[in-house]
C-alpha cells in the first residue's frame, strides 16, 4: 500500500523458541501490590482495579540503552510481570481468563514520577508521566505452557547489582485472572495486547549510567542501561 507518510514499523516482542509476538496495545494496572500502594500514599482498593495505557511503540527490547528522558528530574523504575494476550474476548469470566493468555515476560513501567504526581495533584491525565517514548521495556516472552508456577514466582529488580525491588507474584492484589476479567469488562481484549500487572514496593529513581536488571523466576531477565 502507498501511504501519505512512511508506515510506522510493527512493534514485536521476541518469543523464546517461537515466532515474534506483535504488540497491539499496552495496558497497565495501577497500585496492584499493597506495599507499593502504601508507599505511594494510598490504601489498596479492593472494589475495582484501575488501568492506564502506554503506546505500543514504547516497547524497548532486552539489552536496550535508553537515553535519560526529557522533561523529568525523577525517572523511576517499576518492575512488573507482563501478561500477553493470545486469544481475544470481552467480559471474560475469571474462571476462563487463563485460556486467553499467550505467555509472560518481565517488563519495566518506566515513569516520570514528577510529571505523574504533578498531573495527579492537579486532577489531570498522567499520560506524560507514564506513556512516553521508550517507557515500556519488555523482555522476551515465554509461552504460558512453559511458564509454570508464575502465580507465585519471585519478582525482583537490581540496579547496578543492588537489589531495589523484591516480592512475589503471589502478592498481586488483583490476580492475573481477575485483571483479565476486569479489563475485558471495559475493553475488548485482542491477540497482541500486553498487560503490565503492577509493581511491588521499592520503586526509585535512576540516573544516566545505571544498569537495571529485572527478573521474574522462570522468565528471561530484562537488562536495560540508562545513557
Ligand atoms: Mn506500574
Amino acid at each position: 500500500m502507498t501511504t501519505a507518510v512512511p508506515i510506522p514499523p510493527l512493534v514485536t516482542v521476541p518469543v523464546v523458541g517461537g515466532l515474534p509476538f506483535p504488540v497491539r496495545r499496552i495496558y497497565c494496572v495501577g497500585r496492584n501490590y499493597e506495599a507499593h500502594a502504601r508507599e505511594m500514599g494510598f490504601e489498596v482498593d479492593r472494589e475495582e482495579p484501575f488501568f492506564f495505557l502506554k503506546p505500543a511503540d514504547a516497547i524497548e527490547p532486552d539489552g536496550a540503552v535508553i537515553p535519560y528522558p526529557r522533561m523529568t528530574g525523577n525517572y523511576h523504575f517499576e518492575v512488573e510481570l507482563v501478561v500477553a494476550i493470545g486469544k481475544g474476548g470481552s467480559e471474560i469470566p475469571v474462571a476462563d481468563a487463563r485460556a486467553h493468555v499467550f505467555g509472560y515476560a518481565v517488563g519495566l513501567d518506566m515513569t516520570r514520577r514528577d510529571l505523574q504526581i504533578a498531573a495527579r495533584e492537579k486532577g489531570r491525565p498522567w499520560d506524560m508521566g507514564k506513556a512516553f517514548d521508550r517507557s515500556a521495556p519488555c523482555g522476551d516472552l515465554v509461552t504460558a505452557a512453559e511458564a509454570r508456577g508464575i502465580e507465585t514466582a519471585a519478582i525482583r529488580l537490581d540496579v547496578n547489582g543492588t537489589v531495589r525491588q523484591q516480592s512475589t507474584i503471589g502478592h498481586l492484589v488483583w490476580s492475573i485472572d481477575e485483571i483479565i476479567h476486569w479489563l475485558s469488562r471495559y475493553v475488548d481484549l485482542v491477540p497482541g495486547d500486553l498487560i503490565y500487572t503492577g509493581t511491588p514496593e521499592g520503586v526509585g529513581a535512576v540516573v544516566a549510567g545505571d544498569v537495571l536488571v529485572a527478573t521474574v523466576d522462570g522468565l528471561p531477565p530484562l537488562t536495560v542501561s540508562i545513557a
